[in-house]
This record gives structure tokens, C-alpha cells and sequence, in this order.
């Protein structure tokens, strides 16, 4: 079994790829987003911390998320993961390396979707009519989002590049198009569907 990063801009398609990955290849889907909203949702003390940076677009500190991913991602080792929304900065991306080589584990490629910015603005425009989500409903937010993307989350695929486990998705498409090119990638590492 393989541990896949999905990755990619806020509005690239992650969560939505995420769920057609799972229905189809046997893999635990890990959303670091879904997480933090249920914790917000149960009124916990890490979801009225986590609220506070995700109202106006910010990281949830490392030390805070790295904590809670490394309890989850202990629950289903040897299944496989699709992480969704982590690691986010290059310091998590060093300690998901560490956890899982302590573990016996590795992350075998990271999937990243490229989605040109008007295109994600759209999009992330267009679902908050759905989604219920508060950033998804605020321009302002949406932009801070996308620029606290380019800053502190795009350096993570060099991480990736350098162990040789980086690969470039064209995420612009129908949801089908765009989940065939993630599934010949998976099989092309051996996954089986
Ligand atoms: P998402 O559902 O992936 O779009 O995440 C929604 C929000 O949750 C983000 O804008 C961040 O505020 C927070 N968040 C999710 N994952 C992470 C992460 N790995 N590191 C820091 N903050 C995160």
C-alpha cells in the first residue's frame, strides 16, 4: 500500500479527488481541513484554537497541527494514506518523514494539481453557496488563502522534488478527466484499483 500526498492551491479539487481516490483505490483519506471543521463543530479546545486562524485564511500553528495529524495518521498505518490538505509548510513535511520513518512507513509520491489562480478564485467563489464553509465566503479570505499558499505551502513540493517523488497533474478539466490522470499516476506506482 502506498502514502500519497495530494496537493495543490485551496480549490484545486483535492478534497473532491480525494473522494473518487478513495472509492476506487483502498486508501485512508487523511483531511487535515475536515478534521479542524469537526473539532469546530464538537466545540473542542483545538477547534476554537484551530477557528481563529482558519476564519481570515491563516496556517493552524505547526506545532498544533502536527500534533493532532501524527494521533490520527497512528490509527490506520498499513492501509495506506491520502493525505489532503497536509503537510502545508516544509517544516510538517519533516516531521511526516520522521513519524512515518519511525513507524517503517514513507510517503511514496506526492500528486500535486495545478490549477491557474483565476480559475481557483472562481471556484472557491462558486462552492460557497454549497460548501457552508465561512472561507469560502469571503473574497478577502479567499485571496489571503491563496497567497498563504504561494508563500508557505508551494515550497513543499521542492521537498518532494529532491527525494525524487514529485508529480505534476494538469487540474484543470472535468472531475473525471482530472481523477483519470491521478489514477494512471497511482497505478503507475503499482497501487491497484
Ligand atoms: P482545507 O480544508 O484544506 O482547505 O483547510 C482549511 C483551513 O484549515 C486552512 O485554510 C487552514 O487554516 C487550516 N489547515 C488545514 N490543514 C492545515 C495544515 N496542514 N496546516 C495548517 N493549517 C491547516
Amino acid at each position: 500500500m502506498k502514502n500519497i500526498v495530494l496537493f495543490g492551491p485551496p480549490g484545486a479539487g483535492k478534497g473532491t479527488q480525494s473522494a473518487h481516490i478513495v472509492e476506487k483505490f483502498d486508501l485512508f483519506h487523511l483531511s487535515t481541513g475536515d478534521i479542524f471543521r469537526a473539532n469546530i463543530k464538537e466545540g473542542t479546545k483545538l477547534g476554537m484554537l484551530a477557528k481563529e486562524y482558519m476564519d481570515c485564511g491563516e496556517l493552524v500553528p505547526d506545532e498544533v497541527t502536527i500534533q493532532m495529524l501524527e494521533s490520527e495518521a497512528s490509527r490506520h498505518l498499513g492501509q495506506g494514506y491520502i493525505f489532503d490538505g497536509f503537510p502545508r509548510t516544509p517544516a510538517q513535511a519533516r516531521a511526516l518523514d520522521d513519524f512515518f520513518q519511525a513507524k517503517g512507513e514513507q510517503i511514496d509520491a506526492m500528486i500535486a494539481l495545478q490549477v491557474p489562480e483565476p480559475e481557483l478564485r472562481e471556484r472557491l467563489a462558486g462552492r460557497a453557496a454549497t460548501s457552508g464553509r465561512p472561507d469560502d465566503a469571503n473574497p478577502a479570505v479567499i485571496q489571503n488563502r491563496i497567497d498563504v499558499y504561494n508563500e508557505e505551502t508551494a515550497p513543499v513540493a521542492e521537498h518532494y522534488r529532491k527525494q525524487n517523488k514529485f508529480r505534476d497533474i494538469n487540474g484543470v478539466g472535468s472531475v473525471e478527466e482530472v481523477f483519470g490522470r491521478i489514477a494512471d499516476v497511482l497505478q503507475a506506482l503499482g497501487e491497484k484499483a
